[in-house]
């Protein structure tokens, strides 16, 4: 965004507020977990983006926002804007898998994490993995409209590779809360029918009512399951800095912010947007998704600063490969824009291609297609 909104406008002056220091891709991080790629493809520099691209990185986190005076504090001082554009990304929410005691869900956070937000539970997930013996290995599958609706399934099938490939004697146990796969679903079938017959238990409709993490065990209406080790991605949220900015739309079950779906303002405010995984739209909450969104709102915001109408709305683009093999590494893919329907006003997949019969090719481009965005965003 921050790019772009330059190319849009190079008299525009921005700003990025970013409270990491270091960016590290989670596309691409199952692959990491695995031993498939390293840690170098992973992280990029924020100061390269902002120096290579003419905006300044500001390494502060946001706390407060004043509408009126258009002006953002940060925790190193405050910015004031005549646009402001929010992605702040996802967070979990881990009273929706009946865990509401505050010492157990920062049991759960510590020990047992999503791995759906970069950095250290990336980390920790790679070390539990290294250091795992025997047993049971759960992952889970939250309803809702989740962050990279493939990437459960993806890593319990590069988890159980990794377990093969190793001689783990364990089994990876894939809990889901949906009916069924909720994306490429012949293709993680197959895989988990032909690839990981012995090491991967998939278990649909399972939906969790609680979680002990001190006793190990993730239970739902109908049974408990006890683990070894685990990683429990809880349902999502648009990240918590929406809702204290009193941004969240009351009606969204998952927090996320009300603003305008077909050109991301605030639905009373055309100075503040939020884009990224953190907009209640129903599209996929996928990188490509999100930088193809980015794209098309520094558009709309270079012309209404220049006084004109933004035009047409462009609908986001879901690219999204999945690596299910890892000896030879072979992946899947989806191919997806949207349109909105006038009669029922509503959203749906348009012009979609899938691609399900797993190849070497794809498993190359899927690795070209992350070399693309990261050059996109960082040279
Ligand atoms: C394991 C995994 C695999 C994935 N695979 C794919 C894939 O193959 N293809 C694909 O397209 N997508 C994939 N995704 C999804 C993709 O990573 C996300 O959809 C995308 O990163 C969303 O972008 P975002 O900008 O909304 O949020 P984020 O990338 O999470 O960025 C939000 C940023 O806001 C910062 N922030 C939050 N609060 C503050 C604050 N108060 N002040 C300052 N900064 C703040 C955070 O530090 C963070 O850097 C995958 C995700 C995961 C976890």
């Amino acid at each position: 965004m921050a790019k772009y909104l330059r190319k849009e406008n190079p008299e525009f002056d921005v700003v990025l507020v970013e409270r990491r220091s270091l960016f590290m891709s989670c596309p691409m991080s199952n692959l990491w977990l695995a031993g498939l790629t390293d840690l170098e493809f992973l992280t990029h520099s924020y100061l390269d983006a902002a120096r290579n691209n003419g905006y300044l990185f500001f390494n502060a986190s946001m706390v407060d926002l004043d509408r009126e005076a258009r002006r953002v504090f940060t925790d190193q001082g405050y910015i004031d804007y005549e646009f402001l554009v929010l992605a702040p990304g996802i967070d979990y929410n881990y009273k929706a898998i009946g865990v509401e005691d505050l010492e157990a869900e920062y049991a759960l956070r510590q020990n047992y994490p999503g791995g759906f937000i970069p950095g250290s539970e990336h980390l920790s997930i790679r070390a539990k993995l290294e250091d795992f013996e025997e047993g049971l290995f759960v992952l889970t599958v939250p309803p809702g409209n989740y962050r990279c609706l493939p990437g459960p399934y993806e890593r319990a099938c590069l988890v159980a590779h990794y377990f093969k490939k190793e001689q783990i004697p364990g089994k990876v146990v894939l809990l889901d809360a949906n009916p069924d796969v909720t994306i490429k679903r012949n293709a993680f079938h197959e895989a988990f029918d032909t690839l990981y017959k012995d090491v991967l238990e998939y278990r649909p409709s399972f939906e969790i009512t609680s979680v002990d993490p001190f006793k190990k065990v993730i239970s739902s209406d109908f049974e408990d399951v006890e683990f070894a080790d685990a990683a429990i991605y809880p349902r999502v949220r648009a990240h918590k800095l929406i809702e204290q900015l009193g941004l969240a739309d009351p009606k969204s079950p998952q927090y996320e912010a009300k603003i305008d779906v077909f050109f991301n303002n605030l639905v009373d405010d055309p100075h503040v947007y939020v884009v990224g995984d953190a907009r209640p739209m129903p599209f996929s909450k996928s990188g490509n998704t999100a930088n193809s969104e980015a794209k098309n709102i520094a558009r709309v915001i270079a012309a209404r600063a220049a006084g004109r109408e933004p035009g047409e709305w462009v609908p986001p683009h879901t690219v999204c490969y999945s690596v299910v093999n890892g000896d030879p590494v072979e992946a899947v893919m989806v191919d997806a824009r949207y349109k909105f329907d006038e009669a029922s006003k509503q959203f749906a997949f348009d012009k979609v291609k899938l691609l399900e019969e797993r190849s070497t090719a794809m498993g190359q481009a899927a690795f070209e297609w992350a070399e693309g965005l990261y050059r996109d965003m960082f040279a």
